[in-house]
C-alpha cells in the first residue's frame, strides 16, 4: 500500500531541513542533486545526525549499511568490491539501477567514492521507499485506517499507535534479491 499521508514535497523539505540544521547552512540554498559529501561538505558523522533527524520526523528506520556492503553480505564477499577496493562491473550496474544514471558511477571506481554519489534526492528516495511500505492494517489493533496530523508521522486511526515500517536495511536486502532474480548481475561474476 502506498502512503498517501506524506507528500514527496514534504519529504524533500525535511531532507533539506535536516541537512541545513546539521551542516549549519540555509535550507533554501541546498540543491537536491548536489553531492552531500563533495558539495555540501558533510562527514560520515553528519550522516548519522541527518538520518537520526529524518527517522524522528517520519517514524522510520533508515538503512545503516551502504548498498555495496549489503551485496557483499547477501551474495558473497568480493562480488561488489574487489581486492583492490574497487567496484566490480556487476556492482556498478546495480548502482546505476539504484541511483539512476549518475556520472562517475562505473566499474573500477573506488568503493569509498560511492558515498560521494549520495545527494539530497537519493536520501529523499530512501525515505520515500520506506514510507511506501505502510502496512495495509495496523498490527496492534487490525484497523485499516491511517492518519497523520503533521503530514510526516502516520498513526493508526483505530488505536492511535505509530505506523511501523520495514527498516531500510531490510528493504535494501529484499531489493538486491529481487533485482538479482530478474537480472542475474552477480550470478556469473
Ligand atoms: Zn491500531
Amino acid at each position: 500500500m502506498s502512503n498517501t499521508h506524506v507528500t514527496r514535497e514534504r519529504i524533500d523539505q525535511e531532507v533539506r531541513a535536516a541537512l541545513a540544521t546539521t551542516l549549519r547552512t540555509e535550507a533554501d540554498g541546498i540543491g537536491m542533486d548536489k553531492s552531500i559529501i563533495n558539495d555540501l561538505g558533510a562527514t560520515s558523522i553528519d550522516f548519522l545526525d541527518i538520518n537520526f533527524r529524518l527517522e524522528n520526523v517520519f517514524g522510520i528506520q533508515l538503512a545503516t549499511q551502504l548498498l555495496l556492503d549489503h551485496v557483499e553480505e547477501e551474495l558473497g564477499e568480493g562480488k561488489a568490491i574487489d581486492r583492490d577496493n574497487k567496484v566490480t562491473a556487476a556492482a556498478a550496474e546495480l548502482l546505476k539501477i539504484h541511483l539512476g544514471d549518475i556520472p562517475g558511477v562505473e566499474a573500477g571506481m573506488y568503493a569509498d567514492e560511492v558515498a560521494a554519489t549520495v545527494t539530497p534526492a537519493t536520501v529523499a528516495d530512501a525515505v520515500d521507499k520506506i514510507l511506501e511500505h505502510l502496512p495495509e492494517a495496523c498490527p496492534a489493533c487490525g484497523a485499516s485506517e491511517w492518519k497523520s496530523e503533521d503530514g510526516a508521522k502516520v498513526v493508526c486511526g483505530g488505536c492511535g499507535k505509530d505506523a511501523v515500517y520495514p527498516d531500510g536495511d531490510e528493504l535494501t536486502k529484499r531489493w538486491i534479491h529481487d533485482v538479482e532474480r530478474e537480472k542475474q548481475l552477480f550470478a556469473s561474476a
